[in-house]
Order: structure tokens, then C-alpha cells, then sequence
């Protein structure tokens, strides 16, 4: 699947459309998702390299490997900040439509602030 740059994530990255930012540094923003299924809900994305970005976990290469690794690390620096660490939080990355995947843009959401039900 090829990127579409006119994606709802991009269009926040390019402050198209507004969002409630809650961390950002420059390779990563995180901002909070505007139909929480948590108390707690943020999506964390990487910016556009060279006009665009994996389009998912399906979209990912090797070289992207580093790149998810700091992802993942991000998030839970900002899970903590947000305070959702002592009590547990739940990372998630859907990939496809079957799986809920609606914007084709990477992202990983952080779900918390309180008792989550199961995965699925
Ligand atoms: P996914 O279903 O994994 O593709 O996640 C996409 C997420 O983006 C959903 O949880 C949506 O609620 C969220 N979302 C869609 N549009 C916006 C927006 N304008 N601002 C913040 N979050 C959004």
C-alpha cells in the first residue's frame, strides 16, 4: 500500500487539523486520540522522512527497526510522564482493517488510567 499523505496523521503533523499534543521531539509527536477507549488514550506516531511514513505494521522494513524500537521507548517515557506506569498500561498497533486499523499512517496508541478489559 503506498502512503497517502493526506492521511488524518499528517495532516496533524502539518497542524492541519488541530490535536491536543502532548509530547512531540524530532523524530516522534504524541498526541491524545479524539475517541478515547481508556481513561488514558494517546496516539504516538513518527514524523514524515522524506514525505511519508510506514503506512503500519505491515508497512514496516528492516531498516525501520531502530526506528519502532524508539517508538515503543517513546511511548512508555510518555506513559510514565502521564502518569499510567504504576498502575499498568497497554501498547497497541493494529495492522489491516480486520484488525481496527483505520488511518494508514504508523501509530502506536497508549491506553490507561485505569482497569482495561481484555485484548479482544
Ligand atoms: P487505528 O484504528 O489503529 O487506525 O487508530 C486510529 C485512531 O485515530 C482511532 O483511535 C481514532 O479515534 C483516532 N483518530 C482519528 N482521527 C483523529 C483525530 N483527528 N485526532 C485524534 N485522534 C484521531
Amino acid at each position: 500500500m503506498a502512503y497517502d499523505a493526506d492521511n488524518i496523521f499528517a495532516k496533524i503533523l502539518r497542524d492541519e487539523i488541530p490535536s491536543t499534543r502532548v509530547y512531540e521531539d524530532d523524530e516522534f509527536i504524541a498526541f491524545r486520540d479524539i475517541a478515547p477507549s481508556a481513561p488514558t488514550h494517546i496516539i504516538v506516531i513518527p514524523r514524515l522522512r522524506d514525505g511519508v511514513a510506514p503506512t503500519g505494521p505491515a508497512g514496516l522494513a528492516d531498516e525501520d527497526a531502530a526506528m519502532v524500537g524508539r517508538l515503543v521507548l517513546t511511548a512508555t517515557r510518555i506513559a510514565e510522564e502521564q502518569g499510567l506506569a504504576s498502575e499498568g498500561y497497554r501498547l497497541v498497533m493494529n495492522s489491516g482493517e480486520a484488525a481496527g486499523q483505520t488511518v494508514f499512517h504508523l501509530h502506536l496508541h497508549i491506553l490507561g488510567g485505569g482497569r482495561l478489559g481484555p485484548v479482544a
